[in-house]
């Protein structure tokens, strides 16, 4: 039987009771897809470097262009901790075997892109940048198909997403000529890019390959409903996908920090 792909996901979003607040963020429906396409690489930053449930909320501050992690209700500076946990979790031995990441928006640790970044003091103005956790693994691995549990809901990305998934997967495990050759049927419209990747696949380009197939997939289906071929590679049942889409909870789950 063929390896399902693996997907570090955030703990919070599996249902887990880990975040600052005692509660969880669970995605409705995302259990599932674990349970039968992906295998999951489930994490919690914070729990990892010992913080414990409940703990005060953390938050990034950029400093002389260093970016450090402060407890927000003492100034504990817990930058040391957290970075040996997002450094041992985006060890090659662990992203080698990685084919994508699902987090949660906003946070100071799994956030992929939306995570303050206060410049010089807690409050100040900020910028938008990724969490501790989540910046490390963009850092480390590119190509890594990322997404968070906001983007998650709207059906576009996120089966954009569930499609770069497996294009990873087949192309870590299998080789790029075989990603290619399943990938192939959905791009019979686009001989331009299907030349590309089939020069990209015969000389071993993997990263090149990796964003060229994901802009494929971007360009040919604007609503982002895969065709039935991609439902059947992803290994997602059509009542897996139905129940996905069909899925308030999933949308309702995920408007809050
Ligand atoms: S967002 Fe990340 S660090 Fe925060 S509770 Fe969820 S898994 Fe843990």
């Amino acid at each position: 039987m063929t390896a399902r792909p693996r997907v570090m996901v955030s703990r919070c979003l599996l249902g887990d009771a880990v975040r600052y607040d005692g509660g969880a963020k669970t995605v409705a429906g995302l259990r599932d897809v674990f349970g039968t396409a992906w295998e999951s690489v489930p994490v919690c930053p914070e729990v990892e470097a010992g913080m414990g449930v409940p703990r005060p909320p953390i938050d990034l501050v950029v400093r002389d262009g260093n970016l450090s992690v402060l407890n927000a209700a003492t100034g504990h500076d817990l930058t040391v901790s957290l970075s040996r946990v997002a450094d041992a979790a985006t060890a090659e031995g662990v992203t080698g075997g990685l084919d994508g990441a699902l987090f949660k928006s906003r946070s100071p640790s799994c956030g992929i892109g939306d995570a303050r970044h206060y410049q010089g003091v807690v409050g100040a103005e900020f910028e938008d940048g990724g969490g501790l956790l989540a910046g490390a693994l963009r850092g480390a691995l590119p190509a890594l198909p990322m997404l968070d549990e906001r983007q998650w809901a709207v059906p576009a990305r996120r089966w954009i997403f569930c499609y770069r998934v497996q294009v990873h997967a087949l192309s870590r495990r299998e080789g790029l000529q075989s990603a290619l050759s399943a990938i192939e049927p959905g791009l019979r419209d686009d001989p331009f890019r299907l030349d590309r990747l089939r020069l990209l696949a015969r000389f071993g380009d993997r990263p090149a390959f990796l964003r060229e197939a994901g802009r494929a997939r971007v360009a040919r289906h604007p609503d982002g409903w895969p065709a039935a071929w991609e439902i059947r590679s992803l290994a997602i049942t059509p009542r897996t996908v139905r129940d996905l889409h069909n899925s308030r909870a999933v949308r309702k789950d995920t408007v809050s920090k």
